[in-house]
């Protein structure tokens, strides 16, 4: 039943990225309400500190703050992401690696003669449908050219960002310091509830009482409100997504300096590169139910060429899965307090910003009371099936022998219903856009993703069955296609110039 709640005081507890991020954007929307924003974050519980990938959703919220790359980038030693390369988790022939580009207002002009050159691949006929060909940003990437382009080029482009997490988190707190928050620096340690259920107020452990009317759990894998005070169940992904560790160490920076993440499958998992303007931070995200924690250590020094090196690994554990609802009572989670999908595609932090705005939305349309919780939590809960449907979709397509990892990920028959009908829809040779539509799942990958991973892993008939080209008009016009990638590239200049010239 929808409940009034009189709004004055909102207490976020956390102070990592989801949490700074939450301060910024409910003040930004409520501060002229008169509404008041308290953020406690304890000064010996450390923040996550590693996430330094993310998604063009990054520029969407920063440009609802209205902060502007040249004054962020450099304070958190940012660079510009087209995409992300993914390697060696195909062992098809010719399909070592792919890339998985953002979307781009260009590809009307190239996705289709991907989508028509994997369909006639997909039914045996030897055409070319590597997507790396047919995408502008993946052209980019390959040259260290920035996203940007030049500002005669009439084209709207959306990029994502690598930062130093840390840094970036620093930089949010300056920022709602300056718009007004309350900042206390202290650790909970309990949590006083009404007789309704309600949370009533935090037990700070230098003796203050923070009382507030709404609470938002930004306290990490503790989940310290939603969890463990108002005991919402978490539901694990684990029989879905296997990882469940990450180790973490940082390596010289190439001096041209790449514009994209590269994902490269390793025994066990894999491992992220995310090239800062000081240095590539590294990371092995893999199972600790197939290998030990020194085990991948070794495996990821081996990778990076750095054995001998003393550099410090840092070890973390990640809880993937997804509470049952995130708001409930007079409380929402937001960040890795509600849940978490692992990193390969860099989601978290669009998931951060997408649940404070769902959650403002629902919030202000109920006039600030409950009015649309359940609406909110089935929205969430579908957002996180559908982000990890398509992260999924790497481990099943995967086609590595070396280990028992990628095999019982390749055989895994935990799969959602949704995933399933996508890989029927891909194998019967059926258009993907209309199955998304029918899925109801168009809003989380587009179907250029789902071409671009299915065709990447080189998931087609054998190179021997193929046949011949039909009539060359059945084709994609690939000479069309090179001279309009190439002839777009030449309104972009390299990374390295873009990000000493102060940003865009
Ligand atoms: C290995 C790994 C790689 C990742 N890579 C990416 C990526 O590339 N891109 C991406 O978008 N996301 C990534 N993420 C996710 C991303 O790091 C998080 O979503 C993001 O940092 C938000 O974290 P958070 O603010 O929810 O939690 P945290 O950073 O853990 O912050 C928790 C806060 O709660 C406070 N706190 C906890 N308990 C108490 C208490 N009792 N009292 C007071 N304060 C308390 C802590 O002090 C801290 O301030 C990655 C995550 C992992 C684990």
């Amino acid at each position: 039943m929808e409940k009034p709640m009189k709004i004055k005081n909102i207490v976020i507890l956390g102070g990592g990225t989801a949490g700074w991020m939450c301060a910024n954007l409910l003040l930004k929307k409520w501060r002229h309400l008169g509404i008041n924003v308290t953020l406690v974050e304890s000064p010996d519980i450390g923040i996550i500190g590693v996430g330094e990938g993310s998604t063009p959703s990054l520029k969407a919220f920063l440009d609802i703050l209205e902060i502007d790359e040249s004054e962020w980038m450099s304070e958190c030693n940012a660079t510009y992401k087209n995409g992300i390369t993914f390697k060696n988790w195909s062992s098809v022939a010719g399909y070592e690696e792919y890339f998985h580009p953002f979307p781009c207002s260009l590809d009307f002009a190239t996705f289709g003669f991907l989508e028509k050159n994997s369909t006639l691949r997909r039914k045996g006929v030897d055409v070319i449908a590597k997507p790396n060909r047919f995408s502008l940003m993946a052209s980019l990437a390959e040259k260290k050219f920035a996203p940007i382009p030049s500002k005669n080029f009439p084209f709207h482009f959306q990029y994502g960002y690598h930062f130093d997490s840390v840094l970036l988190g620093k930089f949010l707190r300056k920022k709602a310091l300056e718009i007004g928050i309350t900042h206390i620096q202290a650790t909970v340690k309990n949590v006083e509830l009404d007789s309704n259920g309600d949370i009533n107020s935090l037990n700070l452990n230098d003796d203050q009482v923070v009382s507030g009317d709404f609470f938002v759990d930004c306290s990490g894998f503790a989940s310290v409100l939603l969890q463990k005070t108002l005991e919402v169940p978490f539901i694990s992904f684990s029989e879905n997504l296997f990882n469940d560790s990450a180790i973490a160490i940082p390596t010289e920076i190439d001096p041209d300096i790449p514009s994209q993440t590269v994902s490269t499958a390793l025994t066990n998992g894999w491992v992220w590169l995310i090239p800062l303007t000081n240095r590539f931070g590294n990371g092995y995200v893999y199972s600790s139910q197939y290998c030990t924690q020194e085990e991948a250590e070794k495996e990821l020094r081996a990778h990076l060429g750095i054995l001998e090196s003393d550099v410090e690994a840092r070890h973390l554990k990640m809880k993937v899965g997804r509470v049952k609802e995130s708001w409930r009572k007079n409380c929402v989670a937001v960040g890795l307090s509600q849940g978490f999908i692992e990193p390969l595609e860099a989601t978290a932090i669009q998931f951060v910003h997408s649940t404070i705005a769902q959650f403002a939305m629902a919030f202000e349309q109920g006039e600030f009371t409950d009015k649309h919780k359940d609406e909110f939590n089935e929205r969430m809960n579908q957002d996180f099936e559908g982000i990890r449907d398509y992260i999924v979709l790497h481990y099943k397509t995967n086609s590595r022998n070396d280990s028992q990892y990628w095999i019982d990920n390749r055989e895994n028959k935990n799969i959602s219903r949704n995933l399933s009908s996508m890989l029927n829809c891909w194998y019967k040779i059926q258009a993907l856009d209309a199955e998304l539509n029918r899925l109801n799942i168009a809003g989380y990958y587009s179907p250029k993703s789902w071409n671009c991973l299915l065709a990447g892993m080189g998931l087609f008939p054998p190179a021997e069955s193929l046949t011949s080209a039909e009539a060359p008009s059945a084709q994609a016009d690939l000479d069309f296609v090179d001279n309009f990638i190439d002839g777009c590239s030449m309104n972009f200049r390299s990374h390295e110039i873009m990000l000493k010239s102060g940003m865009s």
